[in-house]
């Protein structure tokens, strides 16, 4: 068995084997460290600001023709605007779709 397959699956045991105790670590530091992480968080923000809000501008064209911010666009598919425009589109894809059939079959 080649070394590092060999680490890995020690590594892997000492994972199973505490498990427990490892999650509970983490959660443990995850309250002990509560105010760093969020100072990180916002650290983070901070440094990458004026990316983050690029991407947050960055717009997507939905299928029903909307032009939705990417973060929005999960909650975009549920909204009646896109169930309707949806459905118009399909109605009249539908008919497109009738003519391309009668077309390829008379090629
Ligand atoms: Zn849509």
């Amino acid at each position: 068995m080649e070394k590092e397959e060999l680490i890995r699956l020690q590594k892997r045991k000492y994972y199973l084997k505490n498990r427990e105790k490892l999650l509970e670590m983490r959660r443990q530091y995850g309250i002990e460290n509560k105010e760093k992480i969020k100072e990180t968080k916002k650290k983070y923000y901070e440094n990458n600001k004026t990316e983050i809000l690029e991407k947050k501008k960055i717009k997507e064209t939905c299928e029903c023709g909307a032009k939705i911010n990417r973060n929005q666009i999960q909650r975009h598919y549920k909204t009646k605007k896109h169930i309707n425009l949806l459905a118009e589109k399909n109605i009249s894809n539908d008919n497109i779709k009738d003519d391309n059939t009668i077309s390829e079959v008379e090629n």
